[in-house]
């Protein structure tokens, strides 16, 4: 096995396998390392079976990966998405052919999307795949790091050119490098389950802003939505043991009768939710891409979309600074790049979590009021369609579609 790579990738989730496809063809020396055992979606929050919702701008991302054309059959797409204040007057409504395109975005399950990822690596010959493998000591120096890495029967050295901690929300990279975050925590749970409405979703995503956070409902496959119910930490357990009947009634009451009664409703599965952003996402030698770098409330479905917009941008930077992929003058034109996408999106859905579970009366007329207005706003419904479907600000290259050369 080699030691010494040019790139090594910790974390082989949605965002780290995806940095890895992109670049095992580009003559770069790379190792993949990941805690899990490669190949087994298993277990990995990347894989369960939760619906992910993809913005437009992630399906050209895939495209230029050649990874779409096998996601595609199995993704619903989002004509509309139609955003309202439950019990009161304000809603707008975004849809796909007002901007010219042929979905805002799509949804599939994190399952097929992890099987897909995993199945083009495996594809991959070129790349070291070192899993299950788990990160246990780094050691970054201006010219190189390097680190300790831990497996059943064997402990390794290995060293890069540049490291990348795509290790997720509790990466054990950015803790050693002591890299400065913020944290929320939101006293909320999301609880997630596939539910099967009377009516056709006819391919509309609803976000409904209620008292106690918010609930969306995306379009999938078989005519059924994915729920994402936000409920206060101290409910979620009470809620998430109703039997399947007592759940739907009261979603039903949450959601009200838009798409009727509901029908069927699949697993349940909840998630604790709290916002985490890396102030610096760069270290010498290092960077810090996807969840690690920023989780995100689910509100909006943008957690993902963030971290492959990371690794597009990512990949430009490497390919500009061919020399040295990890000098620091590359590692600060990524940052440089990414730092005001990250912060705008963290505040943006750490803002909508809150503003709509507030009761105050004079902020509940200002929000349907801006809910109204925005509905009359062109200009304005066209800036919110565009950061929802990711294409807000400078785009990399394989979000304008252009494959790597
Ligand atoms: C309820 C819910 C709904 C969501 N819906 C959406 C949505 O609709 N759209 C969207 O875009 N996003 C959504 N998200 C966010 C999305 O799921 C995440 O952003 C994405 O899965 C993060 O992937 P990741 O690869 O960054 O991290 P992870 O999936 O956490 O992967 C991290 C990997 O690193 C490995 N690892 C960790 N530590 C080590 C170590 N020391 N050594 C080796 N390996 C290590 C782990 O084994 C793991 O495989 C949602 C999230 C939630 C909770």
């Amino acid at each position: 096995m080699n030691t010494d790579y040019d790139l090594m990738i910790v974390g082989s989730g949605l965002v780290g396998a995806s940095l890895a496809i992109t670049l095992a063809d580009q003559g770069l020396k790379i190792a993949l390392i990941d805690a899990n055992p490669p190949h087994n979606p298993a277990g990995r929050p990347s894989y369960d079976d939760r619906g992910i919702a993809l913005a437009y701008g992630t399906r050209r991302i895939f495209e230029a990966m050649h990874v779409w054309r096998d996601l595609e059959p199995d993704a619903e797409s989002i004509k509309a998405i139609h955003i309202s204040d439950r019990g009161h007057f304000g809603f707008t409504h975004l849809r796909a052919e007002e901007e010219n395109v042929p979905a805002l975005g799509y949804v599939l399950t994190a399952r097929r999307l992890g099987q897909t990822l995993l199945a083009h690596l495996a594809k991959n010959t070129g790349l070291d795949i070192i899993a299950p493998a788990k990160v246990t000591a780094i050691d970054n120096q201006p010219e190189q790091v390097t680190v300790e890495v831990a497996q059943a029967d064997h402990q390794c050295r290995l060293s890069a050119k540049l490291l990348v901690a795509a290790d997720g929300t509790h990466s054990f990279v950015r803790e050693q490098l002591q890299m400065p975050t913020v944290r929320l925590a939101y006293g909320q749970t999301a609880l997630v389950a596939n539910i099967t409405p009377e009516q056709p979703h006819a391919n509309c995503a609803y976000e409904r802003f209620t008292d106690t956070g918010p609930v969306a409902l995306l379009p999938m496959s078989e005519g059924r939505c994915k729920l994402v119910w936000t409920v206060l930490d101290d409910q979620a357990e009470a809620v998430m043991a109703l039997d399947g009947q007592a759940f739907m009634q009261a979603f039903q009451q949450r959601f009200g009768y838009r798409l009727g009664y509901f029908q069927r409703v699949g697993e349940r599965q909840s998630y604790p939710l709290g916002l985490l952003r890396a102030r610096q996402s760069v270290r010498a030698r290092v960077v810090v891409i996807g969840n690690a770098a920023h989780t995100l409330h689910p509100i909006a479905g943008q957690g993902f979309n963030l971290g492959i917009r990371d690794v597009a941008a990512l990949v430009d930077v490497i390919r500009e600074n061919r020399n040295d992929i990890g000098a620091a003058k590359a590692l600060q034109q990524y940052q440089a790049w990414r730092e005001s996408e990250q912060r705008v999106m963290a505040r943006a859905t750490d803002g909508l979590a809150r503003l709509f579970t507030n009761p105050l009366w004079s902020l509940r007329l200002g929000r349907n009021l801006g809910l109204l207005a925005l509905d009359a706003m062109p200009f304005a419904k066209h800036r919110l369609s565009r950061a929802a479907m990711g294409l807000n600000g400078r785009l990399p290259s394989l979000a304008r579609g252009i494959p790597l050369g």
